[in-house]
């Protein structure tokens, strides 16, 4: 998930909104604000709004030291983490890649919750020491806003150590499952189809709470099982895909017969004697002889229509040494990381200095459709 707006830095991991969390931002304080004036009637209004705006982003702070404690673990084991971003549901960190050995899993998916239950654990003791009471109206405003955010801390660490992928206890199971089995795909489908289980159940509960009792809980509940579900399935997914491009060689799956386009070709001829005769995605630029970038019918929209007819396509190939290349013997699996990572659909595939084809994400794709309707 992309941030929608930076707020921050911590060890160089940008902190990041996206536009949902204001409206959960709100709700939440709302039911706080709610539940202040049941507990403590004694307060002035204005004392029950103070409160629950900092319990608000008391808890949300606590969110952002959750995930950082699954990105520092990450970075220690070499994984990059760029961002962190929290949204309706909560937090996520956008860990790059997957863990290379269960161990590392483990204590990556382990860390959150035991920060979270270490926060609990600080703010009850505090409370403690600052006259924590048996009865909520008792207390003062700091120490009432100690107790909340140590349970909700508390809930935190539990519900995410709940045992289904992508929840933390999720990656912990799959964990386990890969060292004993030391099968990590299978670990994956396992621990995502006991995810879509949680899930499923997740949402039952919450719709039949909504409708037995009535509780707007029940329909965080339902949207949270809904979410998780469709992570889960996201996720065992994924396993197939990669379990099925695993031992492919970019030279096995690329296209070496790449249309070549002379680089004082006008944007015009470009578009009709190539792209619209042929229908293909990507084309190599040629000078004198040597393959110089690549263009693809996007790169036209660069200019306007009007000044096709003299525009030469030098002006808007994209320029080989611009482009990451990948080796024909670079595993598939690695390349469509590198794609993901660079936001682009084709890289070309050089050897010794020379193209030798592009790599796609339609011949990906294509080759995966045909794979699927032969295993069928
Ligand atoms: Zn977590």
């Amino acid at each position: 998930m992309q941030p929608s707006l930076i707020i921050g830095r911590i060890a160089g991991i940008h902190i990041g909104l996206h536009y949902s969390w204001i409206l959960i931002a709100v709700l939440l304080a709302g039911s706080f604000v709610g539940y202040f004036y049941e507990s403590n009637p004694n307060w002035q209004p204005r004392v029950i709004w103070s409160a629950a705006i900092v319990i608000t982003l008391l808890f949300f702070g606590s969110i952002v030291l959750h995930e950082l404690a699954h990105a520092l673990v990450a970075k220690a084991v070499g994984i990059p983490v760029r961002t962190i971003t929290l949204f309706a549901l909560g937090g996520v960190a956008n860990i790059e890649r997957d863990a290379a050995t269960p161990k590392a899993e483990f204590w990556m998916g382990v860390a959150g919750p035991v920060m979270s239950g270490a926060i609990g654990w600080a703010a009850a003791a505090l409370a403690s020491s600052w006259g924590r009471q048996a009865v909520p109206a008792l207390m003062s405003p700091p120490v009432a806003v100690l107790v909340s955010l140590s349970s909700l801390n508390f809930m935190l660490a539990i519900f995410n150590l709940i045992p289904g992928f992508p929840l933390d206890g999720g990656r912990v199971l799959r964990a386990a499952v890969w060292w004993v089995t030391g099968n990590s795909d299978r670990a994956t489908r396992l621990s995502a189809r006991v995810g879509q289980g949680v899930a499923l159940a997740l949402f039952a509960f919450g719709v039949w709470q909504f409708l037995a009792v009535d509780g707007i809980g029940g329909v965080w509940l339902a949207l949270l099982g809904w979410f998780l579900l469709d992570a889960a399935t996201a996720s065992h997914a994924q396993v197939e895909v990669v379990a099925g491009l695993r031992g492919l060689r970019v030279g096995d799956v690329m296209s070496s017969e790449c249309a070549r386009v002379p680089a004082d070709t006008s944007a015009q001829r470009f578009a009709d004697d190539y792209v619209l005769r042929t229908g293909e995605r990507c084309y190599v630029v040629e000078e004198e002889g040597t393959a110089t970038g690549l263009i693809t019918p996007s790169d036209l929209k660069q200019v306007d229509r009007a000044r096709w007819p003299d525009t030469p396509v030098r002006l808007l190939k994209r320029p080989l040494h611009q482009l990451r290349a990948v080796s024909p013997d670079t595993p598939v699996v690695d390349a469509l990381e590198t794609m993901g990572k660079e936001d682009v659909n084709q890289l070309p595939v050089m050897s010794d200095g020379r193209i030798e084809g592009v790599l796609s994400r339609r011949h990906i794709l294509h080759l995966l459709q045909t794979r699927l309707e032969l295993s069928m």
